[in-house]
């Protein structure tokens, strides 16, 4: 990436680590910690009834391992949660194998439209785009319109054009056709691939983060937007509960407010992440007949995957280092 292209956020997060985290920034220039905590991050790459083992299970292992010993790497070099989310997605967006950024699913016209969002545990801000077409990350727009405009979510041109206003790299829309595949992939249809990409972290100051990016699903109507950049059905994180990354079909998680919901049950009726989680998505969404998932962690870093359909792809790492990959 040429240096002239990488914006604010992209330079915020590579250097945060040395702004933000008490322990490890130069005197003067540090955001002191409220309190020190473990850390945990969760990150999935989408849900589906999938046969997983017809599938290159290597690669998405591979793939998912990487990330999660990256953002152990910077978590435990006091890296902040909204930054370790930033980069699990850029890396996951960049991956052809996952449906984001640059292997996102084409719509019923062929034309890809992309969706993000990210969402900060510590104050409640979040960001997103929606529906848009020459951005080569996302995830980077969002957070972009979270830290520099007033507003919450951008779509199509407008979202557009404020991201390369803020320097965000811009790609023509042939990017997202993904032709020249990573050795070991075949070049996938669609509806072989996994989806979604999401993270939800817990930082050493206990700070919480959640962010979501997807190409949306196979044959959507053009400018169909899913649950991915709508803040509350994707994508929600607040300090005082947990952060949640959904995915699956995102009309049922629009409908069912079910990342803001998980985190209202908890807060309002004490349940557990995993009781909050389990209710809404093995028995709410199975009886309206939503399928898909959620990751999610605690604001005391516990991590927790619960989905309806046949796989999940999800990782988990926690401050020990332990990385572990599941596919169902
Ligand atoms: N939730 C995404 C959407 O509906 C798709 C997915 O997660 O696979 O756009």
């Amino acid at each position: 990436m040429k240096k002239a292209r990488i914006g604010f956020p992209l330079l915020s997060f590579l250097i945060s680590p040395y702004l933000m985290a008490a322990d490890a920034a130069p005197a003067g220039k540090a955001v002191p910690c409220q309190k020190q905590s473990g850390f945990a991050a969760i990150v999935h790459g989408g849900a589906g009834d999938w046969d997983f083992k017809k599938k290159n299970e290597a690669a998405y292992r591979a793939a998912m391992e990487d990330v999660m010993r990256r953002l152990h790497k910077k978590l435990q070099a006091g890296g902040t949660a909204l930054d370790a989310v930033t980069e699990a997605i850029v890396i996951l967006e960049d991956d052809p194998l996952f449906n984001a950024g640059r292997g996102s699913i084409a719509n019923s016209v062929g034309k890809h439209e992309l969706d993000a969002s990210i969402m900060d545990g510590t104050n409640l801000k979040a960001g997103a785009v929606a529906a848009v077409t020459r951005i080569k990350n996302p995830i980077l727009a969002a957070r972009s319109v979270m830290e520099q405009s007033e507003h919450v979510l951008l779509v199509a041109g407008g979202a557009e054009d404020f991201a390369a206003k803020h320097e965000i790299r811009m790609v023509k829309p042939e990017y997202f056709d993904v032709k020249e595949k990573k050795a070991f992939v075949k070049p996938p249809k669609n509806e072989e691939k996994f989806g979604t990409v999401g993270a939800a972290v817990l930082d050493r100051c206990g700070n919480l983060a959640a962010g979501t990016s997807t190409g949306g699903y196979d044959g959507k109507l053009p400018g169909r937007v899913g649950d991915s950049p709508i803040i509350g059905a994707g994508t929600y994180a607040d300090n005082r509960s947990a952060a949640i990354s959904a995915t699956g079909h995102g009309e049922y998680f629009i409908r069912y407010a079910v990342a803001h919901d998980i985190t209202a049950r908890m807060r309002y009726q004490g349940q557990t992440l995993a009781q909050a989680a389990d209710a809404l998505i093995k028995d709410e969404l199975v009886k309206a007949g939503g399928s898909g998932g959620i990751i999610a962690v605690d604001k005391d870093g516990r991590t927790h995957a619960a989905y309806n359909s046949k796989a999940m792809l999800h990782a988990t790492v926690h401050a020990d280092g332990k990385i572990t990959v599941k596919f169902q």
